[in-house]
């Protein structure tokens, strides 16, 4: 088997096991309200930009770490 075949596993089999990881260790929210809440009082208090996101494995929703401010986009007038 090409080593690179072997190599995408291997990824693909620590992406799934840091999915997991993510889904049991982060917070769990029912609905995507809930989760905005708590990033709403979370950026208030620490500072932090945090984003709800579904999660496929437990069917509910968690909140992630946002990229840095994104670059400005559209156009100025
Ligand atoms: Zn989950």
């Amino acid at each position: 088997m090409p080593r690179d075949i072997e190599r995408w596993f291997a990824e693909e089999r620590s992406r799934a096991q840091a999915r997991e990881r993510a889904c049991t260790e982060k917070r769990f929210f029912a609905t995507e309200a809930e989760a905005r809440a708590h990033a709403t009082s979370d950026r208030a208090q620490y500072g932090e930009r945090l984003v709800p996101y579904r999660c496929e494995r437990c069917d509910g929703w968690h909140l992630t770490r946002a990229p840095q401010d994104p670059a400005p986009r559209g156009v100025r007038l």
